[in-house]
């Protein structure tokens, strides 16, 4: 059990110790509430109602950062990008690119496995209307530290999925071992970012932005399939991952 901050060892430790913050007050009773009351379509299913943790390798070469677990979606099956409509266009695009082992993420025990690739959010618990305060958002950055040290020996690729998650990953990025480039990149969709080591243990990352798989961003065709796959095979190739066209 990692006793305070930065102190994990492990993946698996931060995954667990994860489960069991109660640091938001808001967020706490709104992952909690929304267990209790569940939506119609899920009125018999147990809601997970706790923090969300990452899912795929330890020792994963790509990095995919998010915004927060959806309340019907990570919430309710406890796992990143599960069982909601962002999760239906975002797996299936992984999977079109060799990243997911298959094209859809219903639930904890689908047998869905992330290959070299990792999903994360900067907030780990689900918000009310999707929005993370602020004061939240600086609250959970520690566990995306934690989880950016851990993974510094095979890291070399992170996708943002929006301009929310851009703007929390940067910091995060700094303190924990990586120098942000001055003016502060700015977030847009298709854009690439290479950020150099501030420490010998860490090497260079190669950071891109694509536009959120929200159900409005894909409803509305600001966000195609096409252009979400294009974003995660040039990352794909970038982290050195193995490329699955024949
Ligand atoms: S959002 Fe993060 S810091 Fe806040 S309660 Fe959830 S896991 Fe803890």
């Amino acid at each position: 059990m990692c006793l305070s901050r930065f102190v994990c060892r492990t993946i698996a430790q931060l995954d667990a110790e994860l489960t069991g913050c109660r640091a938001c007050p808001r967020l706490v009773a709104w992952r909690e509430q929304v267990a209790r009351e569940k939506r119609a379509a899920f009125s018999d299913e147990n809601y997970w109602g706790k923090p969300v943790p990452a899912f795929g390798p330890a020792d994963a070469r790509l990095l995919l950062v998010g915004l927060a677990p959806a309340a019907h979606g990570g919430n309710r099956t406890g796992r990143m990008f599960t069982g909601d409509r962002s999760a239906d266009v975002l797996i299936d695009c992984m999977h079109a690119v060799g990243l997911a082992s298959q094209p859809t993420s219903i639930a904890a025990d689908d047998g869905l496995r992330l290959l070299g690739t990792r999903m994360t959010a900067p907030v780990h618990c689900a918000p009310p209307d999707n929005k993370p305060t602020p004061a939240e958002r600086d609250n959970c950055r520690h566990w995306l530290v934690s989880e950016l040290r851990l993974l510094s020996p095979t890291l070399r690729a992170i996708v943002v999925l929006g301009g929310w998650g851009w703007q929390a990953l940067m910091p995060a990025l700094a303190e924990s071992g990586w120098e942000i480039p001055k003016p502060r990149p700015k977030f847009g969709h298709g854009v690439q970012v290479d950020v150099q080591p501030a420490r010998t243990d860490r090497s260079p990352l190669h950071v891109f932005g694509t536009y959120h798989p929200s159900q409005q961003n894909t409803f509305t065709g600001r966000l195609t399939p096409a252009m979400l796959e294009r974003v995660l095979a040039t990352a794909a190739a970038a982290a050195g991952l193995p490329d699955p066209t024949p």
